[in-house]
């Protein structure tokens, strides 16, 4: 079966076409600037890419273009429409829906009904389903749900220590995200150690991220919590602080909440101590250029990738495999060294050879000789385990 994968932001639509028998990606592209003008890039592997800007009124026309590029006599990889057996849609939150699922019109009206703490990812999500669905209406549609993989959390890890009455009211809680990523990669860590049920840390490093404890398959806790704004200093989010200190910096700055939510998700991170950027890179050749707060933010985000992972051994009683995956956890060896420098008491040590001179791009275990626990680099594939749970539930 073909399975169109489909992740809609605000102004943007990514997709990608898989054909389930081999693994293999037949297309994939973007749309972006939807709502604005409009412009489209279309990749084929071993083909050159295609690119037109052209309008884009909204995500049903986005969606129009795509299928009309994916059937198209030159540029296309498919004859007909008819092919594509079903379609996956990424949703980043699903409150509290507990796994991937059709989307019929009841986890549409739920999905609808938590915009209100998803405002910023919900309502492109919703509208790219949509619109899928006006120019598909005949196949299956299936949401993933980044926060689907963390319903295995007890209480004691999503419950946040306030009045217990808003949760209730509000369903203020620890969702987790990128769990779509956790579970592919931790899934992989597993297959490589040959144990299903290891206890395994999963550090996905990007411009967001997040570190997730998984035991038996199933993940019993994670660093982002009620957002993705919880957890490890990321590009432009500050992750945990103390949460008093919003109302001082409010008090303070005279910020309205509009206001001081912008300064902690746009202001803050790495972009906000470094001064520099919120791109790792940047950051990294400030540092080696002499940059005394580009290094600070570089130890800051060390220090607490570190203190996170040690509470998580504490709450499994050991770990069989630590991993490292997205843009930093991929690309960033000298920050994968400094994350594990100095944790051969929890059984964490790499080879420092291999983790700066190994190649990128594929797995990798970065393991050094005689440590307990088993470290790898293993890029994740979000849109391919979107497109397995899509054909698992289109084939039942
Ligand atoms: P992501 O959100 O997963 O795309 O990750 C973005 C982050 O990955 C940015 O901070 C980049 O600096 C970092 N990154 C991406 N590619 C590289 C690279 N080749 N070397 C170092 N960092 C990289």
């Amino acid at each position: 079966m073909k399975i169109l994968v489909v992740n809609a932001g605000s102004s943007s639509l990514k997709y990608q076409l898989f054909d389930m028998e081999t693994g293999e990606v037949l297309a994939k592209g973007l749309c972006e600037r939807i709502g604005i003008d409009g412009k489209i890039t279309h990749k084929r592997p071993g083909k050159e890419d295609y690119s037109k800007e052209t309008e884009l009124k909204d995500h049903k026309a986005a969606i129009e273009l795509v299928l009309s590029l994916l059937t198209d006599p030159e540029l296309g990889v498919v004859a007909s429409a008819d092919e594509i057996g079903a379609v996956g849609h990424r949703f980043a939150h699903g409150g509290e829906i507990r796994q991937s699922s059709i989307l019929d019109d009841e986890k549409l009206a739920y999905l609808e009904s938590i915009v209100e703490i998803n405002p910023l990812h919900g309502p492109p999500a919703i509208s790219g389903f949509k619109g899928c669905k006006a120019v598909m209406p005949d196949v299956v549609h299936v949401g993933v749900f980044d926060t689907s993989y963390y319903s295995s959390m007890e209480e004691k890890a999503f419950i946040y220590p306030l009045p217990y009455e808003l949760y209730e009211k509000h369903k203020i809680r620890r969702y987790g995200f990128h769990g779509t990523s956790h579970r592919f990669v931790c899934a992989e860590a597993c297959k490589l150690i040959g144990n299903k049920d290891a206890k395994i840390i999963t550090c996905h490093l990007g411009n967001g991220s997040s570190i997730t404890a998984t035991v038996n398959g199933k993940a019993v806790d994670t660093s982002m919590g009620f957002t993705p704004n919880d957890g490890v200093p990321m590009g432009t989010r500050c992750g945990a602080i103390d949460p008093t200190v919003v109302p001082y910096i409010m008090k303070k700055e005279g910020l309205t909440p509009a206001e001081v939510e912008k300064l902690l998700n746009s202001k803050s991170g790495l972009l906000g101590v470094s001064g520099v950027s919120s791109d790792c890179r940047d950051i990294d050749a400030a540092a080696e250029a002499g940059n005394r707060r580009a290094a600070l933010t570089n130890e800051i985000l060390t220090h607490n990738i570190k203190k996170i992972i040690g509470s998580y051994v504490a709450e499994m009683n050991g770990v069989d495999a630590l991993v490292f995956t997205a843009g930093i956890g991929e690309n960033n060896k000298t920050l994968r060294q400094n994350v594990c420098r100095d944790m051969s008491y929890l059984g964490i040590k790499i080879d420092e050879e291999i983790n700066m001179n190994g190649p990128r791009g594929e797995i990798l275990e970065i393991t050094a000789p005689g440590a307990s626990v088993r470290t790898f680099v293993i890029p994740t594939n979000e849109e391919y385990m979107i497109a397995l749970d899509t054909l698992a539930l289109a084939t039942k």
